[in-house]
C-alpha cells in the first residue's frame, strides 16, 4: 500500500472537474536535488523506478533517481507491452514467473491501474520441429508449476479462431503453445505508477539530470558527477538499459553489451481482430509478433535491425519483414494502414539474459542487459535488485545473472533450446 497517495471519491473528482480541475498537482516533478543520498539510481526507466520504489518502501533508504531526459522517455515507454514467463531454462522461468505473479497484483500494490490484460501469449508452430521445441519448453514450465498448454489444430482453432489455422498458406500452421496468464500491461502506466508510488515513499525523481561520472576514494564510490553538480551517495545503481555500454566506458570497464535498435509499428484502429498475443518465427524473416491495442491498432514487431546503433531510426527492410510475416499469417491484416513506427535502443548481452550484479566497487551496482525482453521483468527485478543494493546480498532469484558468467562460461542462452522463444 502506498499510504501517502491521496484517494479521491467520485464526487470529489466531479467537483474538481467542474471547478477547472484545480486540485491536480504534479506527482513527481518539482523535487529538489539534495546533496547526499543513501542510494543514487541512474536512469528513470522501469528498472530504475521499480528498484527505487522497493529501496524506499522495503528498506527505508533515502533514494534519488537521476534521469537525463524524462520519466518514461526510454524503452519503458517504447516497448510493445508483452508480459509472460514461458522460458525454457529454470534460471529464467522462475525469475520471469515471479514477475508475472507480481504483474497480477501490481495495480493494487501501486494503487495505480497498470492495465494488466491476461489475454494469453500464443507461440505459433510453423513446422513440426517448432511443435517439438514447444512441447519441450512447455513441459519444463509445467514441471516448475508454470502454466503452458500445447495446442493441436482443433485446440488452436478454438482458442484463436481468427487465425483460421487450417487455411492454406505458404508455411502451414501446425499448432501452438499458449500461456494464458501472459498478455500485456500498459507500459506508460507502469512508469507513471512506479514514479508516483516511489515519490510517495520519499524518493526524489530528478529529470533533466545527466550522470557524467563516478567519484571514488580508496576504491569506494562516494558519489556521482552530474549535469547539476556533484551528488554524494553511499551506493550507486546504474539502470540505464540501452546506454549501459556508455556506463562501462565511463567506469573504464568494457561490458559484454552492444546497443542495438528494435522497432515496432502500429496500424490504424480496426474492429477487434486478434484476441491474444501471437508470436512466431517466420521462415526467412525471423521473429514476428502481433497483438491488438486497446484503441484497436494492430501492434507489430520483429527482430533487431541487425547492427549496433543509438539512432532510434528503424530500417525500412525490417519493417517490410514484419509486415510480410504478419500478412502471411493473418491475411485479413492486408490493406490496413500503418500509422506509426518507432524504435528503441536495447542493451544486448551475448546470451540474451540480464546482468544484475556489482561493478568493480562493492557499492556500485548494475541492472542491465535486458535485451528486447526487459519490460516484463520490471516488478521482479525491482524487488530483487533493491535487496541486492540494500543488503549487499543477491536473492537466489537473481544469483544466476552475475557478470562473471561471461568469464566462467555459465551462459543462460535460451536459443540453445530451439528457435523459440522470442524475447519480447
Ligand atoms: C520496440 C521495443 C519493443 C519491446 N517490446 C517488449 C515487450 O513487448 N516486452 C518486454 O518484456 N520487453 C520489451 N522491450 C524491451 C524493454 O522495453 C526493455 O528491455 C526495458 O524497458 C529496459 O529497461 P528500462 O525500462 O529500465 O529502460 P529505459 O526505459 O530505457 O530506462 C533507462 C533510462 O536511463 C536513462 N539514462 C541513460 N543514461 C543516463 C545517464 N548517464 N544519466 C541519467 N540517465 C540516463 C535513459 O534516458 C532512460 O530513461 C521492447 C523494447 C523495444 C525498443
Amino acid at each position: 500500500m502506498t499510504g501517502a497517495i491521496p484517494r479521491y471519491s467520485a464526487l470529489a473528482l466531479l467537483r474538481a472537474r467542474l471547478s477547472g480541475g484545480g486540485f491536480w498537482s504534479p506527482l513527481w516533478t518539482g523535487r529538489k536535488l539534495k546533496d547526499a543520498y543513501d542510494v543514487v539510481v541512474v536512469g528513470a526507466g522501469g528498472h530504475g523506478l521499480a528498484t527505487a520504489y522497493h529501496l524506499a518502501r522495503d528498506h527505508g533508504l533515502k533514494v534519488a533517481v537521476l534521469e537525463r531526459r524524462l520519466v518514461g522517455y526510454g524503452n519503458v515507454g517504447r516497448n510493445t507491452t508483452i508480459v509472460r514467463s514461458n522460458y525454457l531454462l529454470p534460471e529464467n522461468h522462475y525469475f520471469y514467473e515471479d514477475s508475472l505473479r507480481r504483474w497480477e497484483t501490481l495495480s493494487k500494490d501501486l494503487n495505480y491501474n497498470v492495465m494488466y490484460s491476461p489475454r494469453g501469449v500464443l507461440d505459433l508452430a510453423l513446422s513440426d520441429g517448432d511443435m517439438q521445441d514447444m512441447a519441450r519448453r512447455g513441459n519444463a514450465m509445467r514441471l516448475a508449476g508454470i502454466d503452458a498448454e500445447l495446442l493441436d489444430l482443433p485446440a488452436l482453432e478454438r482458442f484463436c479462431p481468427e487465425l483460421e489455422p487450417r487455411r492454406q498458406r505458404r508455411f502451414p500452421i501446425f499448432g501452438g503453445m499458449v500461456q494464458r496468464r501472459g498478455g500485456t500491461v500498459r507500459h506508460d502506466a507502469v512508469a507513471w505508477g512506479y514514479a508516483r508510488a516511489a515519490t510517495a515513499h520519499g524518493v526524489d525523481i530528478i529529470e533533466d539530470c545527466d550522470v557524467q561520472g563516478l567519484r571514488t576514494a580508496a576504491g569506494v564510490a562516494t558519489g556521482v558527477e552530474t549535469s547539476r553538480g556533484y551528488v554524494k551517495a553511499d551506493r550507486v545503481l546504474f539502470a540505464t538499459a540501452g546506454h549501459t555500454g556508455m556506463i562501462g566506458t565511463m567506469l573504464g570497464m568494457p561490458l559484454p553489451i552492444e546497443t542495438h535498435l528494435l522497432q515496432a509499428m502500429v496500424t490504424e484502429p480496426i474492429k477487434p481482430m486478434v484476441n491474444t498475443v501471437i508470436i512466431y518465427v517466420y521462415p526467412g524473416h525471423g521473429e514476428v509478433y502481433v497483438l491488438q491495442s486497446d484503441k484497436g491498432g494492430l501492434v507489430m514487431g520483429g527482430f533487431l535491425d541487425g547492427f549496433p546503433s543509438y539512432t532510434r531510426e528503424g530500417q525500412w527492410s525490417r519493417l517490410e519483414n514484419v509486415v510480410e510475416g504478419t500478412v502471411a499469417v493473418l491475411p485479413r491484416a492486408a490493406g490496413v494502414k500503418i500509422v506509426r513506427q518507432w524504435a528503441g535502443t536495447n542493451d544486448m548481452t551475448m546470451d540474451g539474459s540480464p546482468i544484475i550484479d556489482r561493478l568493480r566497487h562493492d557499492n556500485v551496482f548494475l541492472n542491465a542487459g535486458w535485451c528486447y525482453g526487459g519490460f516484463k521483468t520490471i516488478p521482479a527485478s525491482g524487488a530483487a535488485c533493491a535487496t541486492l543494493v540494500a543488503t549487499g546480498t543477491a536473492p537466489d532469484l537473481i544469483k544466476p545473472f552475475k557478470l562473471s558468467r561471461f568469464q566462467t562460461g555459465h551462459l543462460l542462452d535460451e536459443r540453445g533450446g530451439g528457435p523459440f522463444p522470442v524475447r519480447l
